[in-house]
């Protein structure tokens, strides 16, 4: 098996500029695939002087010698997928032939969004903070085994399997929900005009892996979410529904380790996280406006303003070891260009306990105070700097300390949005996968 093959992971709560960077290392791969979550992931691209925001289909799109799969491990709304496809080819991308679909992936249904609604008011004042698209609730159905695959909707006769599963779900939805009742014949009927546009997309994407890895084609691997959005070893249970780290490549698409090569994690200079849970290096008040303002961080899905923090080396850390990560790429260094003075988390103290591991409780880690070391802000602006040694010292000095508490090297730096603003070390381990223009 070859080993140039390159996973890209979110290494701290999502959202940390991962689009970006598989859209600027596309074009050295033959396939990307996308192994996990749904269509609440957002990558924001900017490329060819505009933005385009990605949900489902992977941010390889935009390269058109470049293949793209949506593997088993990912849930797949119909209707957000034909609508994303639609807003691609307007946008004069042109998807036909270069995307396909797992047989074996789940389909979120309707019903799915209804149920999401009420479990997430069932829990009053303790909300996850899902963005209320039915994932969870279609993971839960595939969990059960009572979820509705692809594959399945092959068949939309009315005796048939997916008949009788669409039946038995319906009727549960009906009882839990409020509201008008869903016929479970309409949702039959329009899962059949669903199957006539996806069928042609529909692959055995494990096996289509196997055969492009075997030609020798490179694969690149691409996470939605991040390493603590994870549902194993993100702050449970403030997570999403699926295994965002290392591990659902394998499960996900249906290939081994061996075949996934390096790994590369994509951490911000700061932190940030939407929706629930502990944050331990959160900033309320000004200096968190700030922040969210000069990052822009408003979420590409659901607009809704993400928490700002300081850079937290224990999640970085940890996301190092969950999913073995070989590099980083650092994005949003720019951002902290208008901060005085930089803090960089390095341990918490929890009760009269140090600590420099992520507790298990999320309790404890919402009760942690994260212990600082800070750093003077650099002199002058580092947006789209396209050069290491063009960085003013100090942001040099704190891209090395990160790398020093993380223990992992700092491979590609992000100054800007645009491709164009991004430094690639030259003596980085990820500089023989990189498309020559990068
Ligand atoms: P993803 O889900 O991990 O792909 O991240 P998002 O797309 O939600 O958020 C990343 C946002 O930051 C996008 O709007 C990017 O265009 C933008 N971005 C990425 N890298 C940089 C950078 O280095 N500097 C700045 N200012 N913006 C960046």
């Amino acid at each position: 098996m070859p080993t140039d093959n390159l996973a890209v992971i979110g290494a701290q709560w999502g959202d940390e500029g991962k689009g970006k960077i598989v859209d600027l290392l596309a074009p050295a791969f033959s396939v990307v695939a996308r192994y996990q979550g749904g269509h609440n992931a957002g990558h924001t691209v900017h490329a060819r002087g505009r933005k385009f925001v990605l949900h489902l289909v992977p941010s390889g799109i935009l390269h058109a010698d470049v293949t793209c799969l949506i593997g088993n491990g990912v849930v797949v709304d119909p209707t957000a997928l034909f609508s994303e496809l639609d807003q691609l080819v307007a946008e004069g991308i042109d998807p036909q032939g270069r995307l396909r679909i797992s047989d074996r992936a789940h389909v979120i249904l309707p019903y799915h969004r209804d149920l999401e609604r009420v479990a997430e008011q069932s829990r009053g004042s303790r909300p996850i903070g899902t963005t209320s698209r039915g994932i969870g609730p279609a993971y839960e159905d595939k969990a059960a085994r009572r979820g509705v695959r692809i594959v399945d909707l092959a068949d939309t006769s009315d005796e048939g399997p997916l008949a009788q599963t669409l039946r038995a779900n319906v009727d549960a939805r009906n009882r839990l929900c409020g509201g008008g009742a869903v016929s479970w014949l309409e949702a039959l009927a329009d899962l059949g005009r669903v199957w006539a546009r996806l069928e042609p997309m529909v692959t055995d994407v494990s096996s289509y892996l196997d055969d492009a890895i075997r030609a020798n084609q490179r694969v690149l691997f691409e996470g939605a979410q991040g390493t603590m959005l994870d549902v194993d070893h993100g702050t449970y249970p403030f997570v999403s529904s699926s295994n965002g780290s290392i591990g659902g490549v394998c499960t996900g698409l249906g290939v081994g380790p061996s075949a996934i090569g390096r790994v590369l994690g994509i951490v911000k200079a700061y932190t940030t996280r939407v929706g629930e849970g502990p944050l331990p290096t959160e900033l309320n008040g000004d200096a968190g406006n700030t922040l969210r303002e000069s990052g822009q961080e408003y979420g590409a899905s659901t607009g809704r303003p993400r928490r700002c923090g300081w850079f937290d080396a224990v999640v970085a850390r940890y996301a190092a070891r969950i999913n073995g990560l070989d590099a980083l790429a650092l994005t949003k260094l720019d951002v902290l260009d208008s901060v005085d003075e930089v803090n960089v988390c390095v341990g918490y103290r929890c009760g009269d306990q140090r600590t420099t591991k992520m507790p298990a409780d999320p309790a404890v880690l919402a009760r942690c105070q994260p212990e600082y070391e800070t750093w003077p802000g650099w002199s002058a602006p580092t947006a789209g700097v396209r050069s290491f040694d063009a960085l003013p010292s100090a942001a040099q000095r704190y891209v090395a300390r990160l790398e020093e508490l993380t223990g992992v090297p700092v491979a590609i730096v992000s100054t800007g949005s645009d491709r164009a603003d991004t430094i690639i070390r030259t003596d980085s381990v990820v500089t023989t996968w990189l498309p020559a223009s990068a």
